[in-house]
């Protein structure tokens, strides 16, 4: 990343790098328009080089501003592969070998204090894609109808319990939460290599044909270093956990420290959540 605050015609080749981030995540914080703080001050991505045949680099400029930016990715995970099969009353829990690309799409800008929504952007990079190792959950159709009979309310509780998971996962892994993926998608999907984004994958779970809504727990190292085998494991406790969490929140319908804020998850979120847990965890 490189500073271009100072520059002008006489300088143009002055070089100041300013921070370095590894390759796969930079798409995740550096895009053009992104704001990238530094030391506490914000800088704003003015141009990004990233083609094979050339230096990677992100050339920014200091800017004040009340914003920061939010990547908007699209992300789609497909099966490549099984591994292990369980069947517990109302869930098939599964390990094996997926795909998983993902591409930033667009940026929000957030507002700072107040956090708004304060504008937004579109971008076009590369998708990146990896094979890897995971673990993937699916609810029988039969549990699901119990807990309620509107699809967008299920998913709203499944993408809530996915981030749960995904959350709680790294105390029994002991690992960072960034080195796990997680993602609420089709256990059938169509159109492999074809990401989507978190809302148009919602929609097609709410209207498809066949409603397989899958939660993906996957290693985020390319090939897996064992943690989607472990997931799979730990799974009874995992959902244990989930439950006693959920439990013990005092929020009525969701917040950061349990399945994330209102506005992301939607108001039925929780109790759907918790719902569908308790028949999990007393099932088994
Ligand atoms: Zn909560």
């Amino acid at each position: 990343m490189i500073d271009t605050t100072a520059r002008d015609e006489k300088q143009v080749k002055r070089r100041q790098i300013i921070a370095e981030v590894d390759w796969k995540s930079a798409f995740g914080m550096i895009y053009p328009k992104a704001i990238y703080m530094v030391e506490g001050e914000p800088f704003e991505v003015q141009e990004l080089r990233y083609r094979e045949d050339e230096e990677k680099v992100a050339y920014v400029k200091k800017v004040a501003v009340d914003y920061f930016t939010d990547a908007i990715s699209a992300k789609g995970v497909w099966i490549l592969q099984r591994f292990t099969k369980q069947e517990t009353p109302g869930l098939v829990a599964e390990q094996g070998e997926v795909l998983v690309a993902e591409k930033v799409v667009g940026f929000k800008k957030i507002k700072l204090g107040t956090m708004e929504n304060v504008g937004s952007g579109e971008v076009e990079l590369p998708q990146q894609e990896m094979q890897t190792t995971s673990a993937w959950l699916t609810v029988s159709p039969a549990l699901l109808a119990e807990v309620s009979p509107h699809r967008d309310e299920l998913v709203d509780g499944l993408r809530a319990l996915t981030r749960l998971l995904h959350s709680l996962a790294p105390i029994f892994l002991l690992c960072d939460i960034r080195d796990i993926g997680a993602w609420l998608g089709d256990g059938t999907p169509s159109a492999e290599g074809q990401v989507v984004t978190r809302e148009t994958m919602r929609a097609q779970l709410v209207q498809g044909d066949e409603f397989t809504p899958t939660i993906y727990l996957y290693d985020n190292q390319p090939g897996g270093i064992g943690l989607a085998e472990r997931i799979f494991e730990v799974l009874p406790e995992l959902l244990a956990r989930g439950l006693e969490t959920l439990e013990s929140c005092a929020c009525p319908a969701g917040c950061p420290s349990c399945v994330g804020p209102v506005n992301e998850v939607g108001r039925r979120a929780k109790p759907v959540a918790l719902s569908l847990l308790k028949r999990l965890v007393a099932r088994r």
